[in-house]
């Protein structure tokens, strides 16, 4: 990480920083407009998180959570949030009755924007080998469950996908043919350029699981579970096969999470402000693993492209050129 080291002690104070730290908030990095099918990038947006200073020659991870409106993807983020904020301590998940705040969530069944957010903060953090690295994390969002608009969403999570280093996919309860082939889809749609990526990790995250005694909660039962569900047989469908086959190519390194019900108060109490007093122990205690897998510093993986780390400002670059792609 040469030359990297000087540039990381270059804080500067001013009012005007410090100002922009204090606020910050999930800021809209894409935007799509669901009645053209079209997406637009909000170059100056993303200028301004990747080009400050301090941040533009650090190499850059980027952990993505995709997937459909109301199934707990700020919740997540924003444990994610505490995570990054409170790096060195043990008690990261913070205290009993703090509300839990950053990218907005909330319960009902109103929908939101579609398009990608960013957490307006860059993190720096050191990793085991004294490189720093800026961390960024991204909200994918989308009506992935409908079929008029699978096409749209599939681009977005496939510009998500080819943007970050570790691609969490948010699924509810189990992993339906459906996502599979929506991932299918998206996998079509990145084409070639996959080829230019060795380093890919997905992360089914399977949210309400409820087959503890079949596969336990967490990574090694995740794995277990995934590998039934993607496993390729001889008597199924040549179009399921196929699928199958596809995921497994295209990514090198395929996750599964499986994670407990939060409880009823998270699911279903609309005064629920996420204080950890309201959240079940189980959930609480497979968090406090999942979290870390995907963010500790030994576990951040750098976004390479064509077997290179690349860099914030070299991000914004491809940022724009798979812009350009799907826009033409
Ligand atoms: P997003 O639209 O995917 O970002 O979902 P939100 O994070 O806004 O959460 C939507 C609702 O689901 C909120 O009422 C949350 O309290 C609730 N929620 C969060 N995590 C979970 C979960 O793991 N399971 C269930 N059933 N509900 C959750
Ligand atoms: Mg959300």
């Amino acid at each position: 990480c040469g030359g990297v080291d000087e540039l990381s002690c270059c804080w500067s104070s001013s009012e005007e920083e410090d100002e922009e730290v204090s606020m910050a908030r999930p800021v809209q990095i894409v935007v799509a407009d669901e009645d053209e099918h079209s997406f637009s990038l909000q170059e100056e947006v993303l200028e301004r998180l990747l080009l400050r200073e301090e941040l533009q020659d650090l190499h850059v991870v980027v952990v993505s959570v995709a997937g459909a409106f109301r199934k707990g993807k700020s919740f997540l983020l924003d444990f994610m949030l505490r995570y990054m904020y409170q790096q060195s301590t043990i008690s990261w998940i913070g205290s009993e009755n703090e509300p839990l705040t950053g990218f907005k969530w909330r319960g009902g069944c109103e929908r939101e924007t579609t398009g990608i957010l960013a957490w307006s903060e860059v993190f720096v953090v050191e990793k085991p080998d004294g490189c720093k690295v800026a961390v960024l994390l991204i909200d994918t969002q989308g009506a992935f469950d409908s079929q008029s608009t699978i096409k749209d969403c599939a681009t977005l999570f496939a510009l998500s996908t080819m943007t970050s280093s570790v691609q969490v996919y948010n699924l509810s309860q189990n992993v339906q043919e459906d996502d599979l082939q929506h991932l299918q889809v998206s996998i079509s749609l990145q084409g070639a350029y996959l080829l230019l990526n060795s380093l890919w990790t997905l992360m089914f995250l399977i949210r309400d699981w409820s087959y503890p005694y079949e596969h336990p909660y967490g990574l090694e039962g995740g794995q277990s579970f995934l590998e039934k569900r993607l496993q390729v047989k001889q008597n199924q469908h040549e179009e399921l096969q196929n699928v199958r086959k596809h995921i497994h190519s295209c990514f090198s390194n395929i996750r599964c999470f499986l994670l407990p019900h939060p409880g009823l108060k998270v699911a279903t109490n609309p005064q629920f402000d996420g204080r950890l007093r309201d959240i079940d122990e189980d959930f609480k205690k497979e968090l406090v693993t999942l979290i870390p897998t995907l963010l500790s510093p030994e576990n951040l993986v750098e976004k390479e492209i064509g077997g290179v780390k690349i860099t914030c400002r070299d991000l914004l670059h491809y940022f724009k050129a798979y812009m350009k792609i799907y826009q033409g």
